[in-house]
């Protein structure tokens, strides 16, 4: 079995493959696995810490894993036709677009990105003051991202 992704899904898939004793490949895109897990839920809320303690219960051990290994870059799909079943759980990453004229401007980020790039320890510069818009758990998570300088005004 080929199993696409390395996030939760790709993981507890792969576990329990490998469990009822087949033999489990999984390729992940991004340099460690854990999906959303390890690279967009804030350190706060999840230290990288608790994502590596936890990868010792990862199906590594049963099945073989490549990281930074991208499905249609650093592979082909026709390279999967020698497995008997490929597993796809490359997650949820496209965001919804705001549709609002501007959104595309310099300095515009969206949540993900932005979550993403703080976890890749890469945080993007930001000004003094900065905009949330949205009021979800991302919405709260994202001044968490950075310098936790949130104590801000919310217009509801
Ligand atoms: C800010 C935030 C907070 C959240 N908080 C919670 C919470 O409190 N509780 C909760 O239950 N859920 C929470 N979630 C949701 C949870 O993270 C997701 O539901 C979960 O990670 C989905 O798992 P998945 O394996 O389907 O996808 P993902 O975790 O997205 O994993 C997909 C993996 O596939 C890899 N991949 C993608 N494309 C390719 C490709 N072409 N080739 C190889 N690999 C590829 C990606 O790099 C990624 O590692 C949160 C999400 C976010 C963004």
């Amino acid at each position: 079995m080929a199993v696409v992704g390395g996030g939760p899904s790709g993981l507890a898939a792969a576990y329990h493959l490998a469990r009822l004793g087949y033999g489990v490949e999984i390729y992940e895109a991004l340099p460690e696995i854990g999906g959303m897990l390890r690279w967009a839920i804030t350190e706060y809320r999840l230290p990288v810490k608790c994502c590596k303690e936890n990868s010792r219960y990862s199906p590594r051990s049963m099945s073989r894993c490549t990281p930074a290994f991208r499905l249609g870059q650093d592979m082909a799909w026709s390279e999967l036709d020698r497995f008997d079943a490929v597993y796809l759980a490359t997650g949820a990453w496209q965001q919804r677009p705001l549709n609002v004229p501007g959104a595309d401007r310099l300095g515009v980020l969206t949540g993900l990105d932005y979550l993403y790039q703080v976890r890749a320890g890469r945080p993007p510069a930001l000004g003094a003051r900065v905009a949330v818009i949205g009021g979800g758990n991302t919405a709260i998570d994202a001044p968490h991202g950075q310098a936790q300088r949130c104590g801000g005004r919310c217009l509801l």
